[in-house]
């Protein structure tokens, strides 16, 4: 089941080098991206400049907090090229978020960012425990989004054979896996559980495909989510987080001796935790948003990139950097209901702890009057559980209460009635509060 836990392999001697060497590389590469971004691109310098800083008041690593932040709004208000720090003509390749949260935003690339990219992810798949020679199915999507071409330059570059399936049509998925035999599947969590929904419908047991690790990132997946679909597959469920405004999927990866949240690759990228409201850092350990300063990149260095993804940073483990706590939501997903937060990933820990239930979920939220409404559907594992139909809706309402202190509505459906994930992130909130 899964892949050996001897399948270590050797690492980059970086990964496993001292915290004083992997300070002093930071802290150099540090220095020359604040001149790269000073000296070329015209929103960085107009920024430090009205926060008073230039390159040169970096002495430190923990000077960075002198300089300001860069957001989703800055990259915006340079679209399509701004803030691309090296002429145009350099740029071997654009993507653009998959505008999750409205209008997307251009990165670009240099051929020393696609390799250095390609190195990362390929990293990344040897973290997961995959190996030269392995054959990869990408079933992230290719073009504009980050997840397949990323996937696809960094298994190549580990010397993987790569199937570029991309995402949809998943009856061909399904022949693929069956007919190329895959050792390890990259895709999203929501729809890696879409695969295994169809293989289980088709009469195949899942755990008798050549898979062996599953690389599931691009959306926020809960411990609940991987011990679920590690029992049905019997592979590795393994974490990869990254985003297109600082490179794309290989940002940080999870190690499969350990599965203790993705470790950063700090040699390319330095990780802050801000607290969202003040902007002030906060010590490793403590809850709050990730920020993102890049060391290597070319074509878009970004400095203090405002993620919006809430998590921690942690000590290291299996390797000498630090790693991220597997991340709660965004800022922007959090709901708030009659003054409670909530965030999707609770509900859905809930949801996959309780036996009779399938995996998926949807959340409406509504206006009662003046109060907020939130009513969550979720459905049968199998008509088996039909009779117990009423006990579930009842014990999902009570952890909801218990747990996250909301009042919920809940409905338990048939089997197979909530609409699976066929392409891009799962969307499963649908707020509707502002449309009365
Ligand atoms: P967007 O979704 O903003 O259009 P991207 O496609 O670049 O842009 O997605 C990056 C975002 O996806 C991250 O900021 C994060 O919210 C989410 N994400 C990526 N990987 C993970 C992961 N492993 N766990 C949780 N969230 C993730």
């Amino acid at each position: 089941m899964g892949v050996a836990h001897d399948r270590r392999g050797p690492r980059e001697r970086i990964e496993i080098a001292s915290r004083d060497e992997i300070g002093a590389l930071q802290l150099a590469r540090l220095k020359t991206t604040l001149e790269h971004v000073y000296a070329n691109v015209p929103h960085y310098r107009r920024a430090f400049e009205a926060q008073g800083v230039t390159p040169a008041d970096l002495k430190s690593l923990e000077d960075l907090a002198r300089f300001p932040f860069t957001s989703k709004g800055d990259l915006r208000d340079n679209y399509p090229f701004g803030m691309f720090a090296v002429p145009r003509e350099r740029v071997v390749r654009v993507h653009a978020s998959s505008g999750t949260t409205g209008k997307p935003t251009v990165v670009g690339y240099t051929q020393d960012d696609i390799d250095t990219w390609a190195n990362l992810v390929a990293r990344s798949i040897h973290a997961a425990g995959g190996r030269a020679g392995d054959i990869v199915h990408v079933a992230y999507g290719y073009g504009l989004f980050t997840g397949g071409l990323g996937a696809h330059y960094g298994a190549e570059r580990l010397g993987c054979t790569v199937v570029p399936m991309s995402g949809g049509q998943t009856d061909k998925q399904l022949q693929l896996i069956a007919d190329f035999r895959p050792d390890i599947i990259m895709v999203t969590p929501s729809y890696m559980l879409t695969l295994i929904d169809a293989m289980e419908q088709a009469g195949l047991d899942p755990r008798q495909s050549s898979l062996k690790l599953g690389i599931f990132g691009a959306e926020p997946w809960t411990e609940a989510m991987r011990a679920e679909m590690e029992a049905r597959t019997g592979i590795d469920a393994v974490d990869i987080f990254g985003l297109s405004e600082v490179m794309g999927p290989g940002v940080a990866n999870e190690c499969v001796e350990s599965k203790d949240g993705p470790v950063i690759w700090e040699d390319h990228f330095y990780p802050e935790i801000i607290d969202p409201d003040t902007g002030r850092v906060l010590p490793d350990g403590e809850p709050g948003e990730l920020v993102i300063t890049t060391l290597t990149k070319q074509a878009l260095p970004v400095i203090r990139y405002r993620t919006r993804d809430l998590t921690r940073l942690l000590p290291p483990t299996s390797r000498s950097m630090r790693r991220i706590g597997k991340i709660t939501g965004r800022s922007d997903d959090m709901l708030i209901i009659r003054g409670v937060n909530v965030f999707p990933t609770q509900i859905e820990e809930i949801v996959c702890a309780l036996d009779g239930l399938a995996p998926h979920y949807l959340i409406h939220v509504d206006k009662d009057g003046h109060l907020d409404r939130i009513r969550i559907q979720v459905e049968l594992r199998d008509e088996s559980a039909a009779a117990r139909r009423d006990a579930l809706a009842h014990e999902l309402a009570h952890r909801a209460k218990s747990l996250i202190g909301i009042s919920a509505k809940v409905e338990v459906l048939d089997p197979q009635s909530i609409e699976r994930v066929t392409i891009g992130k799962a969307k499963r909130v649908f707020d509707r509060r502002h449309e009365a």
